[in-house]
């Protein structure tokens, strides 16, 4: 305001100055009194400068050359906070301008990075919400759709393989606007990535008897190599001691996506194991006649899918490609099983047997379906640890046909215990194990509709029923 009215009142004088003849005495001694004046003025305008003061929520910031100049900055600012975001940041301070000479000395220029931390800015962003719980801010609505979508893509592609029915969230998902800090959006990239990686937790595990890092990785549906880099420093071959914490970090997905829809998919027939008695083999002695080999099968089904885990999984069809070869294995006259030859006794176990895992037992000893269950199902997840029942040695460890991952048992005294359908075995043949040892993994090998641990318990020879031996 200040400028303006030495400004105004300059030119006042200029025009005055021009319409006045000089002639007149009376104008002469006005003249010599309005140039003094003028004198005076010029003295003041050489040291002085016309400036502008920015005033933010009340509080000078700072100088500058004008209001033009001011607002070039605070544009030049807003812009740039959103430039990343492909946005222009806006701010919600009142600002204000004031005129004023400054001695030359005291002008000193704002700078832009003076004012941008005076200036609080924000940015109009989309907030994705899952559950009702805020996720990400993203700076456009269309950033978030293409972003579900890519995601969902991600599971649920559809191809000449993959017939997709249907494409949901299993969560409530929602886009709030907010109105947020320029630091707190992220881009579509970033969003996407994160989302890919899921919602990171740590979590501290005590290390067991018996763990190793790749059974702790089992234990906690992680990779070795993550469970490795949660703790650094470590290796393969670091040492874990029983009581020790080390860090788990586990991964929860951000969003499910829950698909259907019918597949077409190869898989594997197991070789079928076929005996025959060879006379001129001793008793108890077994030699391989043919090697089994597996087959391959197509197979359409439906299913139900949460992310990459199939839930559900109906067979509508299935077509052999190629048949399974069976291994066929001579053995002598006597009519007891192979399993005899390693053992046999009085059928007593004192000590007992404890349970290999604690599970719902899906199918007991016995009659089912018109034909003989020889062992006790229990349920299981794939890659939940199972122990041995008592001490033993391992007679063998391995895949067997339709058991699939196997391993057997030897107790002395004539007992041995089967573990079978395994996705891993932890023990090798020739190995001495004890009561509660983790030999295994639970998996669903061979011949199995599911995973679950097949536990065989053998007298003699002869399969009985284990709910006789464990307690
Ligand atoms: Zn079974």
């Amino acid at each position: 305001m200040k400028r303006l009215k030495f400004n105004l009142y300059g030119h006042h004088i200029n025009q005055w100055l021009q319409k006045i003849p000089w002639k007149s005495p009376k104008v002469i001694g006005s003249s010599l009194v309005i140039l003094l004046m003028m004198g005076a003025g010029g003295y003041y305008y050489q040291t002085t400068t016309s400036a502008t003061y920015v005033i933010i929520n009340g509080e000078n910031v700072g100088i500058v050359s004008d209001v033009s100049s001011a607002k070039n900055l605070i544009d030049n600012i807003l812009a740039d906070k959103g430039s990343a975001l492909g946005v222009k940041a806006k701010t919600s301070d009142k600002i204000e301008y004031s005129s004023v000479r400054l001695s030359n000395k005291d002008y000193k220029q704002l700078t832009e990075e003076n004012l941008t931390e005076k200036l609080a800015v924000y940015v109009e962003g989309f907030e994705l919400r899952v559950a009702n719980n805020p996720i990400f801010v993203l700076p456009r609505q269309e950033e978030i759709d293409k972003l579900l979508k890519s995601y969902q893509e991600m599971f649920a592609q559809p191809d000449e393989t993959n017939q997709i029915t249907s494409v949901s969230f299993q969560e409530e998902v929602g886009t709030n606007t907010v109105e947020i800090s320029p630091e707190k959006v992220i881009t579509y990239e970033r969003a996407l990535e994160k989302l890919k990686l899921g919602n990171v937790q740590k979590e501290n595990y005590i290390i067991q008897p018996n763990d190793s890092w790749w059974l702790i990785a089992r234990k906690n549906d992680l990779k070795t190599s993550e469970v490795l880099a949660a703790n650094p420093g470590t290796t393969v071959d670091t040492v874990l001691k029983p009581g020790q914490t080390i860090n788990i970090e586990k991964v929860s997905p951000y969003l499910t996506v829950e698909s259907k829809g019918t597949r077409t998919d190869k898989e594997i027939i197991p070789f079928d194991e076929v005996t025959k008695i060879d006379t001129t083999l001793a008793s108890g002695q077994t030699k391989i006649i043919q090697e089994g080999r597996d087959g391959e099968k197509e197979i359409k089904y439906s299913y139900e899918q949460k992310n990459d885990k199939v839930i559900t999984k109906t067979i509508l069809d299935e077509k052999v490609i190629k048949d399974s070869t069976p291994q066929i294995i001579a053995k002598g006259p006597k009519r007891e099983p192979v399993v005899v030859a390693y053992s046999r006794g009085s059928g007593q176990f004192s000590a007992g047997m404890i349970w290999p895992i604690r599970g719902k037992i899906n199918s007991y000893y016995g009659y089912r379906n018109g034909g003989f269950h020889n062992a006790l199902d229990i349920n299981g997840s794939l890659g939940d640890p199972y122990v041995a029942t008592a001490k033993g040695k391992v007679i063998s460890a391995g895949w067997n046909g339709n058991y699939g991952n196997s391993i057997l048992i030897d107790h002395g005294n004539g007992i041995m215990t089967r573990y079978a359908h395994s996705s891993k075995l932890l023990v090798a043949a020739g190995q001495t194990v004890s009561q509660g040892q983790t030999i295994g993994l639970v998996g669903s090998t061979g011949r199995s509709s599911g995973p679950h641990l097949h536990l065989e318990v053998i007298v003699n020879g002869d399969t009985t029923n284990p709910l006789n031996y464990l307690r």
